[in-house]
């Protein structure tokens, strides 16, 4: 897994936490600061598939995962570190 930079806002270690479960038909992530609380979720763009009965359904399998984990990942490091060279 990429490394993640720490926290735009105070600078502190964050954690990428699984969501995954509570919700139906997505990978759902998000990257949390361990201290202030700042976070980010997944991109929409980890709804891989369309809108079937009245819910997103997703084909969860180790792809579309990794897929979903990455790109939140790349979008949490470009945040962190363009408010890094703003200061
Ligand atoms: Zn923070």
């Amino acid at each position: 897994m990429a490394k993640l930079l720490p926290c735009p806002f105070c600078g502190c270690e964050v954690e990428l936490i699984d969501y995954t479960n509570r919700v139906y038909g997505f990978w759902d992530y998000k990257i949390k600061c361990k201290k202030c609380r700042a976070y980010m979720d997944s991109p929409s763009t980890a709804i891989v598939s369309g809108f079937t009965e009245g819910a997103f359904k997703q084909t969860r399998n180790e792809e579309t995962k990794q897929k979903a984990m990455h790109e939140l990942i790349i979008i949490w490091n470009t945040r962190a570190s363009k408010k890094g060279r703003a200061k």
